[in-house]
């Protein structure tokens, strides 16, 4: 994979390493949620590649829906303002929802979604992130299913970007700055 001048990755997480988490991470849902609904709603952009191979080791009926977020800038961030960019085209009314997100940082995005799609009277709320870094959290969120904890540094691949680059790249790898 070519990178771009004065950036160079570093593998983090193997392809085959995040396919075998990710199966178990489905496995569970699947025993967890027997005899249910489920509707998994995918944070863009970040999460669309964990989201896919999910949705395949679930063996239960489901549907898919997506929310977008502002990335909020340093002025923000202590406060915790976090603004719907994309809402859900589906109600959460009664049903259980599984918010699917690709990292959790300082916690601020999730525990605002958390909030709202309790607000909006889900049957039932949890939170599946591949990736937590938790010595970087700003407020507690529950994190029920979680595929690695990573130290605190930036990482790219698997649907995470920098400036929209490296979604593609089927590891997870830390970004280094030369
Ligand atoms: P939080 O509200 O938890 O601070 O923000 C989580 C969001 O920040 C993630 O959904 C992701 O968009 C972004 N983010 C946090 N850490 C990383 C990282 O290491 N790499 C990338 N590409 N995005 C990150």
């Amino acid at each position: 994979m070519q990178t771009f001048p004065g950036e160079r990755l570093e593998p983090l997480l193997r392809h085959q390493d995040i396919q075998t988490r990710v199966q178990s991470l489905g496995k569970r849902i699947t025993l967890d949620y027997t005899g249910k609904e489920l509707l998994l709603v995918g944070i863009l952009k970040g999460s669309f590649v964990f989201m896919a191979d999910l949705i395949r080791s679930i063996d239960l009926p489901l549907a898919i829906d997506f929310m977008a977020m502002s990335s909020y800038g340093a002025a923000t961030k202590s406060s915790g303002v976090v603004r719907i960019l994309k809402d859900l085209e589906q109600g959460v009314d009664g049903r259980h929802v599984l918010v699917v997100e690709d990292v959790v940082d300082t916690g601020l995005t999730l525990n605002y979604i958390y909030g709202h799609m309790r607000s909006r009277g889900a049957a039932s709320v949890k939170i599946c992130s591949l990736l937590d870094k938790p010595s970087r959290r700003q407020v507690a969120v529950p994190l029920h299913y979680k595929g690695f904890e990573i130290p605190d540094e930036f990482v790219v691949g698997y649907g995470l970007d920098v400036d929209e680059r490296y979604r593609n790249l089927p590891d997870v790898s830390r970004l280094i700055r030369e």
